[in-house]
């Protein structure tokens, strides 16, 4: 765990947040400030900076992450209508949290 990371602490259970989703690797909760009526992070458990700082051993937490948000959107019933995934990178990119994270947003009206 990186010290003073809020996703860790989250991770950690040292901030409180409801895990919509959790396994050995991966957490999934609901961003605090939706920027769409369906707003979910899938979060790896392992601290990762950013997408600049990838490596090879994470590639399969990556493919998962991608596979978990999949089930997620079928969850959160917006699988059919579609949604979007992003990462944000760097400040530049937007990112404010520097602890790597999947956005999935969609649930807007057809
Ligand atoms: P990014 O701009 O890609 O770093 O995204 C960080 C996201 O984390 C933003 O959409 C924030 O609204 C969200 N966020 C910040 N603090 C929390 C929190 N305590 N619980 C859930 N989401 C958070
Ligand atoms: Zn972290």
């Amino acid at each position: 765990m990186e010290h003073d990371c809020l996703f860790c602490k989250i991770i950690n259970k040292e901030i409180p947040s409801d895990f919509i989703y959790a396994n050995d690797r991966v957490v999934v909760f609901r961003d605090i400030n939706p920027q769409a009526p369906v707003h979910l992070l899938i979060v790896p458990k392992k601290h990762i900076r950013s997408i600049n700082d990838i490596t090879g051993e994470d590639s399969e937490v990556l493919a998962e992450m991608i596979m978990i948000a999949r089930e997620m959107a079928q969850k959160e019933s917006v699988a059919e209508s579609g949604y979007k995934l992003f990462f944000n990178v760097e400040r530049g990119g937007g990112q404010v949290i520097f602890h790597l994270h999947l956005h999935l947003v969609g649930g807007w009206e057809q």
